[in-house]
């Protein structure tokens, strides 16, 4: 048996119950095949075997204190998965989804990913299945405060540094650094993802939207096409579905859907500037519902309990360009099959594996031009890096600055990914590239460290 088919059976052994993680690793371990030949030396020192096992798994108890007076507890996590090029990095996922099985899939994708930024960060994820949705500010602080008063001891500016995610955005990390602040008595770069007036970093809320935009174009150039005219499909509508949005208008493209664990909405006269800030009122400040956009908009139609990807399967809307920027395994076969059906050729990453394995298959049989998100949506923590630099230089970097430095990041990465899916034999897939140029940086500073 192949060690990589080994690693994966003591995984789906050991952790049968994480169905996510499980996921994670066959995705990446079937793609690092071409590296256990190359690397007899990687196979030697257990570096397979060794990099799906997280370096600490901590869990703990978060009791708060409702409006009402009541007790509620829910479960905090943070994974800190492997830290061999730098200190663990990765965000905070507040979600009733959450559960070990997805922080752990998570915290492996991210040691690839910051890998892959060519910044020295390693990977790791945290969380809670704490709802913010319905909460009141109250609430979610006393929540967010409790959530630090056991995280803090584990993190610190140069051991593990935190950031934001599903349901965590300016107002928790505001939260969270407050009470960090304060147990500590340090004012560090121990979060990222903060508010300009206490470090924070220039475009890091556009960043990871951006990125993927960044990163859509790099391909696209690949077959002599750009963004102008294209019609864009878009899922979600938090951070990551906003700035998406904004980067493709400014390249001249058009986005014409959002959703919501709602439903979705479909714009076919496109979603302009106004109607972006809009949704951004709609959802960071009264944090509603995306229905309300059909009712700001009527021509828009809203389709209830319905993904965009549904409804562009079901509707047979025409579209060019896919963005699924909500959350994982949003996208399966048959929804993959309806993207083919529907013209388009292209899919950028936003979320974390939002296409499962079949879906990926897909993309791959149709020719699609397919960026998987470690590569695709780096340009998030890649500027939690950028946000780091600058807190320890005591310095902020112009909007141009940062936004520039993104941009070079992510044109490396799409360059890095070409590079390694060459070098070893699958010329031009993302995928794989992306997974062995995050992999081989990191195995190659676990073997320097001996058996640790
Ligand atoms: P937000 O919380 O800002 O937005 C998440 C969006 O996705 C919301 O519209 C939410 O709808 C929707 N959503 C979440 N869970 C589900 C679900 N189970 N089913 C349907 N819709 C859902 O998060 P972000 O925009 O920050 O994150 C989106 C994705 O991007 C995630 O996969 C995240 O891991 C990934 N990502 C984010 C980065 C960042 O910098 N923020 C960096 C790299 C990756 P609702 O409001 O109804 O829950």
């Amino acid at each position: 048996m192949s060690v990589i088919n080994d690693v994966i059976a003591k995984v789906k052994t050991k952790d049968p119950q994480e169905r996510e993680f499980i996921q994670a690793v066959e995705e990446v371990m079937h793609t690092l095949e071409p590296t256990v030949a190359k690397h007899p030396e990687f196979v030697k020192a257990g570096i397979y075997e060794r990099i799906v096992e997280p370096d600490r798994t901590i869990m703990f108890r978060v009791p708060w204190v409702d409006d009402k007076g009541n007790v509620k507890v829910n479960r905090g996590f943070r994974v800190q998965f492997n830290n061999a090029i730098g200190p663990y990095k990765g965000g905070l996922r507040l979600h009733p989804s959450v559960n070990l099985g997805i922080i752990k899939f998570l915290g492996f994708e991210q040691i690839f990913k910051n890998s892959l930024t060519t910044l020295p960060m390693g990977g790791a994820k945290g969380g809670s299945d704490f709802d913010p949705k319905g909460k009141s500010d109250m609430e979610v602080m006393r929540f967010t405060q409790s959530f630090m008063r056991e995280l803090f001891r584990h993190i610190g500016a140069d051991i593990d540094v935190p950031a934001g995610d599903i349901g965590v955005g300016g107002r928790e990390i505001g939260f969270l650094y407050g009470y960090y602040k304060k147990i500590r008595n340090e004012h560090t770069g121990v979060l990222t993802g903060r508010a300009l007036e206490y470090g924070g970093s220039l475009v890091r809320p556009e960043a990871t939207g951006y990125g993927a935009v960044y990163f859509a174009a790099e391909m696209l150039a690949t077959r002599n096409k750009d963004f102008k005219g294209l019609r864009v499909a878009i899922s979600g509508s938090g951070n990551v579905a906003q700035y998406a949005i904004e980067k493709v208008n400014h390249l001249g493209g058009k986005p014409i859907t959002l959703s919501d664990s709602s439903g979705c909405i479909v714009d076919e006269e496109g979603i302009d500037a106004q109607k972006l800030a809009y949704v951004q009122d709609l959802k960071e400040i009264r944090r509603g519902r995306i229905k309300e956009y059909s009712e700001k908009y009527p021509k828009a139609k809203y389709y209830d309990g319905k993904s965009v990807w549904d409804v562009i399967k079901e509707q047979g809307l025409k579209i060019d360009v896919a963005m699924p920027n909500a959350t994982q395994n949003e996208i399966n076969e048959e929804l993959a099959k309806g993207l083919v059906k529907a013209g388009c050729f292209c899919v950028s990453e936003g979320a974390n594996m939002p296409s499962d394995l079949a879906a990926i298959k897909v993309y791959q049989s149709n020719n699609f031009l397919y960026g998987p998100a470690k590569a695709a949506n780096a340009g998030g923590v890649a500027t939690s890096g950028l946000e780091m630099s600058q807190q320890s230089q005591r310095l902020y970097w112009s909007r141009e600055e940062v936004d520039q430095k993104l941009h070079g990041i992510m044109k490396s990465i799409h360059k890095q990914c070409l590079a390694a899916s060459e070098a070893y034999g699958q010329k031009g897939d993302y995928l794989t590239g992306a997974n062995i140029a995050g992999f081989v940086k990191v195995a190659k500073a676990m073997l320097a460290y001996g058996i640790v």
